[in-house]
This record gives C-alpha cells, sequence and structure tokens, in this order.
C-alpha cells in the first residue's frame, strides 16, 4: 500500500505540467466558442488523442496510480483549462470506469478501446444510469434488460436521460433492472456495441453551463445484445442474485450494486473537476484585483477584497486535500468508514460553486459578461453539486455512513 501524501513525486509533476500547458494552450483558448456553440469540440478531443491525453493508456496510467493522485492531478489540470471541453475529454473515461469496475478482462479489453477509437478517428462513451423518474432515487430504475436464454442475447427497453455523450458515443455502458423484486440490488450494467439497432438519442439538453460537453437522452426500444455485452458475466450476475434474495429473506444487509460501485470510484474525480474550476476563477480573480484600480488604489488593498481571496485560497487548499486523501483511499483498498469520497466531493464541489460566484463578484460589471472567462466559470461549476449525486445526496451518505441509522 503507497502512503498518504500531500507531495506529486518527480514524475508526477512533469504529467502535471504537461498537461497544465495543453489546458493553457488548447482548451482554453478554445473555451468560450465551444461553449457557445454549445457542441462537442472534437477537434480539440483529436489533438488530445494526438499528444496522448485521449487514450486509454493515459487514463489506465492515472487510475492505477498508486498514491491515488494520478487521477485528481490529471482532472484539476484540464478542468484548469475549461470544463465543459474537458469533461468531452474524460467523459469517456467515466464509461470506461464502469467497464473496469464491473466488467470481466476480456470485457475491458474488447470495450475500452473502442470507447475512445484512434487518432484518425476519435470515438466517445457513455455511461447511461439516470432516468427521468430515477435521478438521485437510483432504485426506481425502470429499464428493463431480459434474458432470452434461447439465442444467449439479453433484450433492453427503456429511456435513459441526462447521459454525457448519449446518443453519439461509440459505445454506451447502461444500467438496467433484471430483478425488479430487488431494487437498487437488482441492477446490472452491460455495454450496447456500436451502431446497435433500437438505440437512438432523444432530446439534447440546452445546458445553463458545460455547454461544450454533449447530454442527451438515450432511448432503448427492443435492444438486443450478446450474453457476452453483460459486464462481469452471467454467472457472477447470477451469483450476486442469489445472494441479495438471501440478504432480502433475512431482513436485509445492504449490498453495493452495478452503478453505486461506479459511483464510488468516481466521486472524487469529480471533487478534482470542481477544484480546477475554483482554481481557474480563483486565480482570474487575484489578477484582477491586483491590477484593477479604484479610489486610487488596487482593489485588493482593500482587506474586503483580500480577505475574500483568502478564503477563496484557503477553500481550494483544503478541497484538494479531501480530494486527494479519498483518491489515495479508493486505489489502496481503504474502506471509506466516514464516506470520505462524498465529503470530498460535497465539499469541492460546494467550494467551486462559492469561489467561482465571489470571482464574478470581485471582477465587478467586468465579470458580469463573457469578455471574462469568471462569468463561464461561474455557469460551469453549478454542475458539480447536482452530477453524480446531488449535494444533498452526499450529505445523506455521510451522515448515514456515520451514524449508521436509516437517515431520510
Ligand atoms: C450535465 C449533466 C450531465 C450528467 N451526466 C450523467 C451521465 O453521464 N450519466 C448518468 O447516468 N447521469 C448523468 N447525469 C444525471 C445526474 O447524475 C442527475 O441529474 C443527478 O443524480 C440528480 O438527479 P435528478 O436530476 O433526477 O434530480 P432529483 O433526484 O430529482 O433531485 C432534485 C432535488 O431534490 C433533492 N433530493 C432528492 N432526493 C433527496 C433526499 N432524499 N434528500 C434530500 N434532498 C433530496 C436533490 O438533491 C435535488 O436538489 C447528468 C446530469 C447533468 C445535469
Amino acid at each position: 500500500m503507497a502512503e498518504f501524501t500531500m507531495e506529486l513525486n518527480d514524475e508526477q509533476k512533469e504529467v502535471r505540467d504537461w498537461l497544465h500547458g495543453f489546458a493553457a494552450d488548447v482548451i482554453r483558448p478554445a473555451a468560450a466558442e465551444w461553449d457557445e456553440r454549445e457542441e462537442t469540440p472534437w477537434p480539440v478531443i483529436q489533438e488530445a488523442a494526438k499528444v496522448g491525453i485521449y487514450s486509454l493508456d493515459f487514463y489506465a496510467q492515472q487510475y492505477f496510480d498508486a498514491t491515488g493522485l494520478g487521477i485528481p492531478m490529471a482532472m484539476e489540470e484540464l478542468f484548469w483549462g475549461d470544463a465543459g471541453i474537458a469533461l468531452s475529454i474524460v467523459g469517456t473515461g467515466l464509461a470506461a470506469v464502469g467497464v473496469l469496475a464491473n466488467g470481466t478482462e476480456e470485457q475491458i479489453g474488447t470495450w475500452i478501446p473502442q470507447m475512445y477509437g484512434d487518432v484518425n478517428d476519435v470515438k466517445v462513451a457513455a455511461f447511461c444510469s439516470s432516468e427521468p423518474d430515477a435521478g438521485s432515487d437510483v432504485s426506481s430504475m425502470r429499464t428493463r434488460a431480459v434474458y432470452d436464454e434461447a439465442k444467449d442475447e439479453w433484450v433492453l427497453n427503456g429511456t435513459k436521460t441526462w447521459a454525457t455523450n448519449g446518443g453519439i458515443a461509440n459505445v454506451h455502458v447502461v444500467v438496467a433492472v433484471v430483478d425488479p423484486e430487488l431494487g437498487s440490488k437488482g441492477h446490472a450494467s452491460f455495454i450496447v456495441p456500436p451502431n446497435t439497432p433500437g438505440l437512438a438519442q432523444g432530446q439534447k439538453f440546452k445546458k445553463h453551463g458545460i455547454r461544450a460537453s454533449h447530454t442527451a437522452e438515450v432511448i432503448l426500444d427492443n435492444v438486443r445484445v450478446p450474453g457476452s455485452c453483460l459486464l462481469g458475466g452471467k454467472e457472477k450476475l447470477d451469483e450476486r442474485l442469489a445472494r441479495a434474495r438471501e440478504r432480502a429473506k433475512a431482513g436485509g444487509e445492504r449490498v453495493k450494486n452495478a452503478a453505486m460501485a461506479t459511483f464510488e470510484a468516481s466521486r472524487p474525480a469529480v471533487g478534482a473537476m470542481a477544484v480546477g474550476t475554483a482554481r481557474a476563477a480563483y486565480e482570474v480573480a487575484l489578477d484582477y484585483a491586483k491590477t484593477r484600480e479604484q479610489f486610487g488604489r488596487p482593489i485588493i488593498d482593500n482587506q474586503g477584497v483580500a480577505f475574500q481571496l483568502a478564503d477563496m485560497r484557503t477553500q481550494i487548499d483544503a478541497a484538494r486535500l479531501l480530494v486527494w486523501r479519498a483518491s489515495w483511499m479508493a486505489v489502496n483498498g481503504k474502506p471509506f468508514t466516514a464516506a470520505e469520497g462524498s465529503m470530498s466531493k460535497l465539499f469541492a464541489s460546494e467550494t467551486a460553486k462559492k469561489v467561482t460566484a465571489q470571482a464574478v463578484q470581485i471582477l465587478g460589471g467586468n465579470g458580469y459578461t463573457r469578455e471574462y472567462p469568471v462569468e463561464r466559470m461561474h455557469r460551469d461549476a453549478a454542475i458539480y453539486t447536482i452530477f453524480e449525486g446531488t449535494s444533498e445526496i452526499q450529505r445523506l451518505v455521510i451522515a448515514r455512513t456515520l451514524s449508521g441509522m436509516p437517515i431520510r
């Protein structure tokens, strides 16, 4: 097990500087344009593929870094560049985590490369769990997967919503109900391969922020996938369902389901994205406060402004430490006895919302315009307290973990 460290090693610093260069030179200059266009920034994703940032190798290297700091460091730098473009680059990684967490070696080897495509023909992937009536309440999921034993195929029917890259993805990872009696314990994850008939994009959402990232409904109408597309395989599913039925009969110890395993692995990473956006806005505000003069002196000469910047930086550093701790725990298999993963996501996302709002305030009228990036960063930051579990749900998870009580 790697010791927890607050210091990046030399190799990690090199990667961080390289990512920062890409974020500063390629992502940030493109941010305003793709925010206005509200389209997937394919040319930027391709640039990222060319230099090796958009690739399974790069992602896996960071994901399996034993210090746990690889993914948070990478997320912070890319999202420092721009949240919408960065989500277009890392959204595939969120789907890949679904396969890494629940898939067999063979499934990982077959599907993850197809999620990324190659430099000349980049592809993206989508993770589809949320539904119109099943957001925070995952147990209300209705999308059904029924096994057709004669053909060894699964048949998927239902409507997914809010899927990042939904409908434009080469590979969709879809969570569906296989045993409705078991609530969220009766869910399983499936690969829907490229060009599978019956899968279609529904509404594409026009959003408040992260507008370069594509978010849409995904309609599944009698989608047939081979038995081999069930993540983890049928035998493992049958064993898991049998255990869940036994426990349900015995009166109910909680069992982790497929979607929850994915969320647990990705929450500190979302915290790191929030840290990136918060740091970006803080830096713009600090520079502005040092150069903008009113009453014959820089506005930072006023404690009212300087103390805000002091609080912003303190909260960003605290958020990063929570994220790094949770990420180190996740990689090293430490149990989250105080829901440290949720804590990190909760604090970092609330910090991003607060810090970006303060940045707008410090820039005054300029902060309220699209001439300066903090307006976009403030809109972007609002997503962090919503996706991958809202702040309220994080508090619920933390409170339940701490108390052992079924708090509602
Ligand atoms: C841009 C974007 C991208 C997304 N990407 C994906 C994706 O790729 N894949 C995917 O599967 N999903 C994705 N999501 C979905 C996201 O995870 C959900 O929006 C989120 O889980 C909240 O669900 P909901 O929107 O249905 O809100 P609801 O669950 O309806 O919640 C509404 C409000 O009620 C509160 N609330 C609900 N229950 C409780 C409770 N028990 N106690 C206290 N408060 C409560 C919530 O905190 C929230 O404030 C994305 C969403 C967005 C906006």
